[in-house]
């Protein structure tokens, strides 16, 4: 078949998204999903196994967004489904603790360095909330210092320059915002100690916290250099000032330690979300055993939620991160997806095509240039009308990537060598279209 007569059946998904709008605000339950800064209606999924997902048109693709990054393990694992499903037939919650929370609290703390105690929550935003409201509290102090780009959910005081949904939106700050609010929240471009010696050194005396993605993943791969972290952290310590590692992407992710693990920094707060779950909706945040004591009932610091440590998500949890204990896993999640990206990135060079993919571990993103980008005013918007071609013509050829030239993509433990290898092969095809 010609390539330009490959066409998406895509007939189900625009119906069922036309009557979708009839109930949500742009048809979705959160933004990106609406397909804006791509072509087309949004695809409606109704299965996934292993790598790969099925629309409602029964068109199969291999899968790189994994439910935007919790599903390490691919979908459907079986193991998390029996244990979801054995769980489940004992009821769903009961707003009491429960033995399988303290099973995941235990899997994680004992294998987690950087952590001694840890409060599960029900997402990543509830995590990071709940983490600058602790920061807050423990420092008596107000003001938060962020990275331009980095993403931390929709917490009002952080979307200030944020990345995901708004990076794809072109508006880097939500309506909706106090100005007092906004006044909370200092912006520093990533990658910039001057600015940020500058900033602490001015503001120390009102700084609670600085938070950071430090694998910046939601306005592309902005990896950051090691020694960047390093400085962050001492002038933390410098200043008075708590400084809190957003891991919602990258722990267990990177590492079962995360980024703490792989950079070898000890923040004062970590929040996880996404694999933490095993794709049920959970979060947490964790530290030292002092600083977790300020949390209530221990301490002053309130926090609560009703479907907190839900037991089905608690087993979710942890049939997910202990598959992920198993030796060797993250080198072969690494070594693979380096594979993946060295043979397209081998494509793209032969051919002369203006881009490069960023790595690291099983998180990669392509940009549409060949400079390394480790900020987020770095991105030329105008690489998004490339993004937006390619991620058609992945489509029509089985491959899903998020929706999003400012997300990143996720490889799994369920994509195999040979799935790679068919995703690759496709990818170079689909260059070859939007570059032609
Ligand atoms: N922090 C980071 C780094 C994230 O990537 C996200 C979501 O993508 C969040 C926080 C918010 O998590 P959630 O969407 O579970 O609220």
């Amino acid at each position: 078949m010609e390539k330009n007569e490959i066409i998406l059946k895509r007939q189900r998904s625009a119906e069922l998204f036309e009557e979708a709008k009839q109930y949500f605000p742009g048809g979705v339950n959160s933004p990106v999903r609406a397909f804006k800064s791509v072509f087309g209606p949004p695809l409606f999924i109704k299965e996934g196994n292993g790598c790969r997902i099925t629309d409602e048109d029964d068109n199969t693709y291999i899968d790189f967004c994994g439910s935007w990054g919790p599903l390490i393990l691919g979908h459907n694992n079986e193991a998390v489904r029996e244990k979801i499903v054995s769980t489940v037939a004992r009821g769903t919650s009961f707003g009491t603790p429960t033995r399988l929370g303290n099973e995941l609290g235990k899997l994680i703390v004992d294998h987690n360095r950087f952590i001694d105690k840890i409060r599960f929550v029900s997402s990543g935003t509830e995590a990071v909330m709940s983490a600058i409201r602790l920061a807050r509290g423990i420092t008596g102090k107000s003001k938060v210092v962020k990275f331009e780009g980095c993403y931390h959910g929709h917490v009002d005081s952080l979307l200030v320059k944020a990345g995901s949904g708004l990076a794809t939106f072109g508006e880097s700050t939500s309506a909706g915002i106090p100005e007092s609010f906004v006044k909370e929240t200092l912006v520093l471009p990533l990658n910039d100690r001057k600015a940020l010696d500058d900033t602490l050194r001015a503001y120390a005396g009102e700084i609670a916290c600085v938070i950071v993605e430090p694998v910046p993943a939601n306005n592309g791969l902005l990896l950051q250099d090691a020694s960047f972290l390093e400085c962050l952290r001492l002038k933390c310590y410098k200043y008075g000032v708590l400084l809190i590692f957003d891991e919602v992407i990258s722990g267990f992710r990177v590492g079962f330690e995360g980024a703490a693990g792989y950079y070898g920094i000890q923040p004062d707060i970590i929040t996880y979300g996404k694999i933490i779950g095993g794709g049920m909706p959970v979060g947490a945040y964790g530290g030292s055993h002092e600083v977790m004591s300020h949390i209530s009932p221990d301490g002053p610091v309130y926090q609560a939620g009703t479907l907190s440590a839900n037991p089905v998500a608690m087993a979710a949890g942890y049939a997910t991160l202990q598959q992920l204990l198993a030796p060797g896993f993250y080198e072969g999640q690494e070594a693979r997806t380096r594979r993946l990206v060295d043979r397209i990135q081998h494509y793209a060079d032969r051919q002369g095509y203006d881009m490069h993919l960023e790595q690291i571990g099983s998180i990669f993103w392509i940009a549409f240039t060949r400079q390394r980008i480790t900020r987020a005013d770095q991105i030329d918007p105008a690489g998004m009308e490339y993004f937006k071609k390619l991620h058609r013509e992945l489509l029509l050829r089985g491959v899903y990537l998020g929706p999003s030239g400012y997300e990143v993509g996720f490889v799994s433990a369920a994509h195999t060598e040979a799935d790679l290898d068919q995703a690759a092969a496709i990818m170079e095809e689909a260059l070859d279209v939007v570059f032609a």
